[in-house]
């Protein structure tokens, strides 16, 4: 049995760079992972079935839509074998309030024994959002930001609980991106 890990961090956080950086670390040592984009699953879905155009449209659909997306990408991610990264989220901010990223139905398929939030201070997430041109950025404050990343601290405890697996925090700081790196790499190695 592999080992599945759940990598959450509200949008602009740097998730990805980070696991890419602890991947290929972890490659170079014999440790293989298959990283696995969870909101891609949905978004090959929706856009399949010309719901939507690019994955920033996917939290905008109607909730049981977002829903039905989401059990879908669970049951396909639960079937994959081997050491697995998700990459993916606690909640998600919608116009109608935060929308679940791993419900109790998710958490049943994927079935992690690891979960890590990256983190950094809502100022640097304001600026990292404002600098990246390749995703439509919801138009957000650094304390509305900041709000979100305690309610994924919530999430993370009532998850962790709830299925037994271990909850990490990765901080991944203006400058310090091999730092974030390094202790990614600890968690999965
Ligand atoms: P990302 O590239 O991680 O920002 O994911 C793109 C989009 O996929 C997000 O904005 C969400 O709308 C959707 N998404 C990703 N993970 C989940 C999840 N676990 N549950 C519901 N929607 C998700
Ligand atoms: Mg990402």
């Amino acid at each position: 049995m592999g080992r599945r890990t759940i990598i959450t961090g509200v949008p602009g956080v740097g998730k990805t760079t980070v696991i890419d950086g602890a991947l290929k670390k972890l490659e170079e040592e014999g440790i293989t992972y298959q990283s696995i984009n969870f909101g891609s699953f949905m978004f090959d879905v929706a856009s399949h079935e010309g719901k939507v155009k690019d994955r920033d449209q996917i939290r905008k659909l109607d909730r049981n839509v977002q829903k039905e997306l989401q059990r879908m990408a669970a049951k396909a991610i639960a079937a994959i074998a081997g050491n697995v990264i998700i990459d993916t989220h606690c909640s998600i901010r919608t116009t109608k309030g935060f929308l679940p990223g791993l419900p109790e139905w998710v958490l049943t398929e994927l079935k992690p024994d690891m979960l890590i939030l990256v983190e950094t201070d809502e100022d640097q997430i304001l600026q990292r959002r404002l600098k990246d041109p390749t995703r439509i950025r919801d138009m957000e404050g650094g304390k509305s930001i900041g709000e979100h990343q305690q309610f994924n601290r919530m999430i993370a405890g009532a998850i962790a609980t709830q299925t037994g697996c271990m909850v990490k925090f990765v901080k991944n700081q203006d400058f310090l991106l091999d730092q974030a790196i390094q202790d990614m790499t600890e968690s999965l190695r």
